[in-house]
């Protein structure tokens, strides 16, 4: 059951005097045009009239987009005085933004403050200097680092954007940024592959050749790595990789059920080094891997130990061919697992 709804808006950031590689912003708003405030209350009325039906612990008004606190202050301000009204008679329980390192001073944290911002995230992308010169951030590393920690000081709830695969980037430096973000202490992230999108700087560098956009695997691999170090570190990673909806034709874009590539990794690599320390154990020299064994996940991540399309079940029985595997969630084992935790009893003869 969905507890939790966001009612987002999408605020582009006209005018944006940045360049970031990977955006078409400029394109997007010139053929969409402006979100307007009356705009604003239409999309929130819609949402809250589909949503009243539903039992929700929260719902949020999200503004996404572009850098919401880069947006002129009086705008700024008639969008959130709308988004205030509701969050005060209690129709929705936060306001959450989107914005970027380099708009984030006292000046307009007091003003969102004013208006009951609860959850701020910035859009750092990587932390690593090159990554940041080679993408058009048009800010550095300590900027990231000076806004997280004066939003944390003010009290919102720090979500913090990491991208995979911009130029320059390599595993080690997606390592590196993920680790970095732990020290920032964001209570949300969220990650994110590069897409290559028509019409953007990007875009020209695949075509002649500057730019090589990440394959699958490395995909999976690099956000698999940032996904345990912040999910280790007790993030809550709310988004990884985007919304088949966002997904664009035109598009050089990940899988959409890229999530579950990840998180069916992290359970197959986390299922296997149990079963062959088990079996190492036992056979130190040659480990035969015959018997029956049993893999247990809560129900959350039950479909995780199977991987997207049965993959895990299938890559298991071609590394053990003899040995029968069982899938069951924990209540049935009569244990409690947390979320990505995996257990494996081997029940046959080892
Ligand atoms: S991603 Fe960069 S270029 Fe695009 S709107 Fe945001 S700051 Fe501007």
């Amino acid at each position: 059951m969905k507890k939790h709804a966001i009612i987002p808006i999408f605020i582009s950031h006209r005018g944006c005097p940045n360049n970031c590689v990977f955006c078409n912003q400029k394109k997007i708003t010139a053929r969409q045009g402006d979100v307007t405030p009356q705009d604003a209350r239409r999309t929130i009325e819609e949402h809250l009239s589909t949503l009243k039906e539903m039992p929700l612990e929260a719902i949020e008004i999200a503004f996404f987009g572009g850098s919401f606190t880069g947006i002129p202050v009086e705008d700024q301000r008639s969008f959130l005085s709308i988004a205030k009204e509701y969050k005060d008679c209690g129709k929705v329980s936060a306001i959450h933004l989107s914005t970027r390192p380099d708009y984030i001073n006292e000046e307009i944290l007091d003003n969102l403050k004013a208006y009951g911002v609860d959850i701020i995230e910035l859009g750092v992308q990587s932390l690593d200097p090159e990554v940041l010169r080679l993408s058009g951030r048009g800010h550095d590393a300590d900027t990231v680092y000076r806004s997280a920690a004066l939003i944390r000081e003010y009290g919102f709830t720090l979500g913090i954007q990491l991208m995979i695969g911009l130029p320059g980037d390599t595993l080690e430096k997606c390592i590196f940024s993920a680790n970095e973000t732990v020290k920032m202490s964001p209570q949300i992230a969220r990650l994110y592959p590069t897409v290559v999108i028509k019409d953007t700087p990007l875009y020209d560098m695949y075509l002649d050749g500057r730019y090589l956009p990440l394959s699958e695997e490395d995909a999976i691999n690099r956000t698999k790595a940032m996904y345990e170090i912040l999910d280790n570190a007790g993030v809550n990673i709310i988004r990884v990789g985007l919304k088949s909806s966002d997904i664009m034709a035109d598009q050089l874009a990940f899988h959409p059920a890229f999530r579950q590539l990840v998180e069916g990794r992290i359970a197959r690599e986390r299922l296997q080094t149990q079963i062959e320390r088990i079996y190492c154990k036992t056979h130190p020299d040659a480990p035969d891997f015959c018997g029956r064994a049993v893999f247990i996940s809560n129900e959350k991540c039950y479909n995780n130990m199977f991987g997207h399309k049965g993959c895990n079940r299938q890559y298991f029985e071609k590394l053990y061919p003899h040995l029968e595997i069982k899938y069951i969630k924990d209540t049935e084992a009569g244990i409690s697992l947390a979320d990505n935790e995996y257990k494996v009893l081997v029940t046959g003869p080892v």
